[in-house]
Parts: C-alpha cells; sequence; structure tokens
C-alpha cells in the first residue's frame, strides 16, 4: 500500500490515495506526497514497451494508487478518460512524439478535447473523483477560477459526470474570443460558467473569500496541487520515453514549459520511479521565478507580467513544495517554517540547503524564452521541420534548442497553435487551417452560456445556494 504524508505534518500522519483525491490541499497548508515512490524494474519496463498509453497509465497509476482502488475499475476509469472521440489520437497514440530537429522530439500532450496538456491528467481525475463520490455515497461541489484555459479542460472533463457540479469563475476581461466560446459551449447540466467584471485576481480572491465562509468551507478544487492530477501525469514520462528509446539502457532528457511546476514534478517522480531520465530542464517565459531559482538558490515571488505564453505567467510555482520537500531530506518541520518564511517575506533564501547543487544532483537545469524567443521558434520549426507548435511549445523547444544535444531530448507540448492564432500569425504570417471541431467555434457562443456578476462574494454565495443542488 502507497500512503501519501502531507509536506507540513510534523506528525506524518498517512493518508490513502482516494483521501488525498477528494481532499486537494492538506490541513495544514501542505501538499501531499507518497511515502516513498513505487520503483520500477528494468523488467516491468520493458513489459511497457509497445504497450498503449492508456495500458502505460494503469500500470503507473495502479502502483501508485496502491490498492485503493481495485485495479478492474482503474483500468475502466483510465480507459473511459483516454477513449475515443475525446482523445483525437492518430494510430490511438494518446501522446505521440515527432522529431523536430537532431536529437530533438515533440512529445504532444494535447489531444485532448480543449487541445491543452491539462486534459489529460484532468479527464482522468475527473473519472476518479466520481468514483470515490460514488462509492461513498457523496456529493461534491467545485469552485473554480480562470483565466482561460484551466476552465475549459476542467469543464470538459466534469461535464455529465453525475456526482459533481462546477463552478467556474472567469475574468470579464482578458479571455480570448476562442477561451470564451470553448467554455460557453459547455454550459448547462453540471457546469455553470460565471463571468466576474473584474481581473483573474478578482476571480482568484472571490474564491478565497467564499470557501473561508463555514457554510462553504466544503467546496473542492481541481487545481494542479491536487496528488490526483500530478500522478495522473507521471504516465506521459514513462510513454515518451518508450518511444524515443530502443532499449532501457538509453537515457533522455526532458524540457518542460512551466508554470505551477505541476507537469515537470511528474518527470521527477517518473524518474525517482527508476525511468532512465538524465535532466529535467525547466523552461519558463519572462516570468522567470523558476529560471532565478534554479541559478541563485533564491525563491521569489515576482509579479507576473502577461505573456504570450499566458498559462505558464505565475508569480510562484506552487508544485515545488514537493520537490523542496525532498531537498531538505523529507523533514516536515523544516518545511514548514521555509514555507512560512516564503508566505511572510515572499522570498527565501534556500541556499542554506545546498539547493544548487542538489537540483543539479537531482538532473534539475533551467532556461528562459522571451516572446521574440517564441516568434522565431515558431518560425524556425516551421521552416525547417514543417511543424507549427503553439507559445507554450515554443518555450520548451527554445530552451532545448539552446544546449548540446548529446543524447534524445524530448520537449512537451502542452497546448495546439489553434487557441493562440494571433502569435501564430505574428511569427509565420498566416493562421493555419483549423481541424474542423475547432472551425468557427466563437461564432457559436451563445447568449445566457454566462451568468454574469460584479465582485461581490455575497451575489456569488446566493447562486451557488440556488444552483449547488
Ligand atoms: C498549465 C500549462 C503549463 C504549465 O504547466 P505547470 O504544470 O503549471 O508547470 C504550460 N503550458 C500550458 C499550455 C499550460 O496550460
Amino acid at each position: 500500500m502507497v500512503n501519501l504524508i502531507s509536506t507540513r505534518d510534523v506528525n506524518g500522519k498517512q493518508l490513502k490515495y482516494t483521501d488525498a483525491l477528494l481532499e486537494g490541499l492538506a490541513q495544514d497548508g501542505g501538499l501531499y506526497i507518497p511515502c516513498e515512490y513505487p520503483q520500477i524494474s528494468n523488467e516491468e519496463l520493458n513489459k511497457l514497451r509497445g504497450k498503449t498509453y492508456p495500458q502505460v497509465s494503469f500500470y503507473l497509476k495502479d502502483k501508485l494508487i496502491g490498492g485503493d482502488i481495485p485495479s478492474g475499475i482503474l483500468k475502466h476509469l483510465i480507459d473511459t478518460a483516454y477513449s475515443q472521440p475525446k482523445f483525437n489520437s492518430e494510430n490511438s497514440n494518446t501522446t505521440p512524439i515527432r522529431k523536430v530537429a537532431d536529437n530533438l522530439y515533440v512529445q504532444n500532450l494535447s489531444l485532448g478535447p480543449t487541445a491543452a496538456f491539462k486534459d489529460m491528467a484532468l479527464q482522468q481525475l475527473g473519472q476518479e473523483m466520481n468514483y470515490v463520490l460514488d462509492r461513498d455515497n457523496k456529493n461534491l461541489v467545485i469552485l473554480g477560477a480562470t483565466s482561460g484555459d484551466t476552465g475549459s479542460s476542467a469543464e470538459a472533463a466534469l461535464k455529465g459526470l453525475k456526482k459533481i457540479v462546477l463552478f467556474m469563475l472567469s475574468p470579464k476581461v482578458g479571455m480570448s474570443d476562442f477561451q470564451k466560446a470553448q467554455m460557453g459551449q459547455l454550459t448547462g447540466g453540471n457546469i455553470f460558467n460565471i463571468s466576474v467584471d473584474g481581473r483573474f485576481d478578482d476571480c482568484q480572491d472571490l474564491v478565497k473569500l467564499v470557501k473561508g465562509n463555514p457554510e462553504f468551507a466544503h467546496l473542492g478544487a481541481v487545481n494542479s496541487i491536487n496528488w490526483g492530477r500530478i500522478s495522473s501525469q507521471v504516465p506521459y514520462y514513462f510513454a515518451g520515453y518508450l518511444q524515443a528509446t530502443n532499449s532501457n539502457s538509453e537515457m533522455v532528457d526532458f524540457v518542460v514549459p512551466s508554470g505551477n511546476f505541476g507537469n515537470i514534478l511528474a518527470g521527477y517522480i517518473a524518474k525517482r520511479m527508476g525511468l532512465p531520465i538524465r535532466n529535467l530542464i525547466i523552461a519558463t517565459n519572462e516570468n522567470n521565478v523558476l529560471d532565478k531559482l534554479v541559478k541563485t538558490g533564491i525563491y521569489e515571488v515576482t509579479p507576473s507580467q502577461i505573456t504570450s505564453s499566458p498559462s505558464m505567467d505565475i508569480s510562484k510555482a506552487s508544485n515545488f513544495e514537493r520537490l523542496l520537500f525532498d531537498i531538505v531530506d523529507r523533514n516536515p518541520a523544516v518545511l514548514k517554517s521555509v514555507m512560512e518564511e516564503f508566505a511572510k517575506n515572499g522570498k527565501v533564501d534556500l541556499n542554506k540547503f545546498g539547493i544548487r547543487e542538489k537540483l543539479k544532483k537531482l538532473g534539475f537545469s533551467s532556461g528562459k524564452s522571451t516572446h521574440q524567443d517564441r516568434l522565431n521558434v515558431i518560425k524556425k520549426l516551421y521552416d525547417e521541420a514543417q511543424t507549427i507548435i503553439d507559445p507554450h511549445t515554443a518555450d520548451g523547444v527554445k530552451v532545448a534548442l539552446d544546449k548540446t544535444r548529446d543524447i534524445p531530448v524530448i520537449s512537451m507540448e502542452t497546448a495546439l497553435p489553434v487557441k493562440f492564432e494571433d502569435t501564430i500569425k505574428e511569427a509565420i504570417g498566416f493562421v493555419p487551417t483549423r481541424e474542423e471541431r475547432f472551425v468557427g467555434l466563437e461564432n457559436n457562443l451563445k447568449g445566457g452560456a454566462f451568468h454574469s456578476i460584479p465582485i461581490d462574494a455575497e451575489m456569488l454565495k446566493d447562486y451557488i445556494r440556488k444552483n449547488q443542488n
């Protein structure tokens, strides 16, 4: 049985997977992480060669969950999560890699319903949550906030699930028509879209305000601090590795366009489980909190600026806490005091833990990219590899192109270009033809898809009260 502990719990109380799944953030403010990382042998890795993505995912999640969801049920949940036509997979390969330069591959994680890599983990999270709620005869009301991409991805994953009702706040200004239409078309049934007359920060503040009220303290969350989401990302790395190599004696490097540190953390866990990964390379945009952290050992909140890879616009990286827990030798008291200092001062010097040397030893390095870099890389890949990548993926590829590639490097494709046509046009001079499923999407935005409210917690509470059953 693989049990979980909170990074901040000095008593080290152990939880089962499904408890952590519904709880999300631990009550002490910490994040859940396995007591120990399950191991995968050379023989097991060989057995995964040639398997489909759902098969690889099932094998690894079964190990990570450690029996808390019966294997037969887990298999069914995963098959449902990645079934056609939700996943627009070619040759039923859910996460195909393609070569874009010498020893450089892009791994497509964005074939899901909203063309973003978040679909993959959220589809699985939705299935698992609904199963546990059904098992325990419970219902869950979720309140979330989105600046664009998470909203549609969560809604597509939770749409129609009988045990879950989702209220999603989004800012009235700032989202593209494409994003609005992606969300708007999912309104109805158990999905409620609420447009707040303010910015994304106002939406987040409203979520905090409402959840701080005892009547609404039970509201759930779907953000990437949920262990269920992180653990569903671990199989990406196995699937990519198995496609890029012929034998387990080969090593690969991964480059990950990073924001909240969820995706690359899953890569770290894959490495700790025994996957032959050499380096894990963090790619950031102009919001380079993580790049600075790796290079200086200082972790500092920096007000985020809006960029052309907006899903990586962060001021701090919540999931970094899970890696830091290992770096402080899994001492919850030390971790807790570090995170409290960080919360208080917005800054903490981690050099006292030898962080730079430790990160290096664990295989981490980093690089950053700018708007101009993104444009150049999109153009370069279009010209030289006849492929069009989105701006987030371009941040990763930029960092990959900057390094020597003596072994295969796999860079994660975290969204499809159709979501960011303005930037694509700026880079290559035209807007590529859309896939059938996205043609004219913006024109279908029906009136009434969004319920509009001012920045007013009382009005939000009323709306939830009226609609949560
Ligand atoms: C969320 C997101 C990221 C960042 O992923 P993290 O797990 O938060 O590091 C990168 N690219 C895209 C397109 C995203 O939506």
